[in-house]
């Protein structure tokens, strides 16, 4: 099926888009965490959000909850790993899951992560962002694996068993991966390296270890990779006052698309993103798509 419309983020842009595209009756699939932003649950005191004087952050969070189940919303619980257009509508990845839609909305927050030199130039290169997806082409061989969070041990786990030699970077405390099938790095990586294909790693102490691929195992993955095409800003998403991108049928809105990083400004740019995207749907129905 194809869907009227996919949302990717559960951060308050998401969800007041999901809310006004579900009151439209719209098909809707939305990508994202079940338990909604760490953004939300961990502000200590919100004292201007209309409505909520000085809410916890979770109080906000239990408020967007019971707002969703009521309206009958559901959420994936999975991350977006690339998104690519398909003549007319777009086909999401997530994880190994693979889903269509007419339009898009990027509610995806501020890319945090830094991205590594080289890293944007080598995706589909030998750069990967999804185990599950490209773990397979690389049985027998050597890679390396950067995880910045728990939530992606058990991919490295997955891909430590097909891999001939694993060099993992893990720079949190407490890493839970099986370390029996893996090299443990010191020196952090600061550069993928490659002409045609990922040909090495090298780390911020100048040392280079020659590899096949590199998976990036982390909670999000740089807008420019994500969907190739889209412009962006000063590493936001580029956007106009009806939240277009310069992409057909892609909009997006909160954070990514720059400061203030606000919660209402999130809620507002995500009810005029969906408002915008109905008006795309009802164009492509009466040119009969
Ligand atoms: C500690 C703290 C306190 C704050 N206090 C306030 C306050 O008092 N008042 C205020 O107005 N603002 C406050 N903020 C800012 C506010 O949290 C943000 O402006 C707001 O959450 C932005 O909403 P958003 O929907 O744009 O993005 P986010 O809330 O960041 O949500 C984006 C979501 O998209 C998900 N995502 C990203 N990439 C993918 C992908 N590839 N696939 C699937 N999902 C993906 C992310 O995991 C995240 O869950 C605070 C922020 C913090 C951290």
């Amino acid at each position: 099926m194809i869907y009227d419309a996919a949302i990717i983020g559960a951060g308050p842009a998401g969800i007041s888009a999901a809310l006004n595209l579900k009151i439209h009756e719209k098909s809707l699939i939305w990508l994202g965490s079940k338990s909604l932003s760490g953004k939300i649950a961990r502000a200590e005191r919100i004292s201007n959000y209309p409505g909520f004087p000085n809410a916890t952050g979770e109080e906000l969070q239990q408020a967007f909850l019971h707002h969703i189940e009521v309206m009958g919303l559901s959420l994936t619980d999975e991350m977006v790993n690339s998104i690519l257009p398909m003549g007319g509508h777009y086909a999401i990845m997530a994880g190994s899951d693979f889903y269509e839609a007419k339009t898009v909305l990027f509610a995806t927050g501020t890319v945090n992560t830094a991205v590594l030199k080289g890293e944007s130039e080598l995706v589909g290169r030998g750069v990967s962002y999804c185990a599950t997806c490209d773990g397979a082409l690389y049985r027998g061989k050597t890679i390396a694996i950067v995880i910045t969070s728990p939530r992606f041990e058990h991919e490295a786990n997955y891909l430590s068993d097909l891999a001939d030699q694993v060099l993992l970077f893990a720079p949190y405390k407490d890493c839970g991966v099986d370390m029996s099938k893996v090299t443990v790095m010191g020196p952090m990586p600061a550069a993928i390296e490659g002409t045609k294909r990922v040909e090495a790693v090298r780390c911020i102490d100048g040392s280079v270890y020659p590899v096949d691929g590199v998976f990036c195992l982390r909670e999000s993955v740089a807008l420019s990779t994500l969907l190739p095409g889209l412009q962006t800003e000063e590493g936001h998403i580029a956007v106009n006052r009806a939240m277009e991108t310069n992409l057909p049928g892609v909009y997006a809105a909160g954070d990514c698309t720059g400061r203030p990083y606000q919660y209402t400004k999130a809620v507002g740019e995500g009810n005029v993103a969906a408002h915008s995207m109905l008006e795309y749907l009802a164009n492509l129905e009466k040119q009969g798509k």
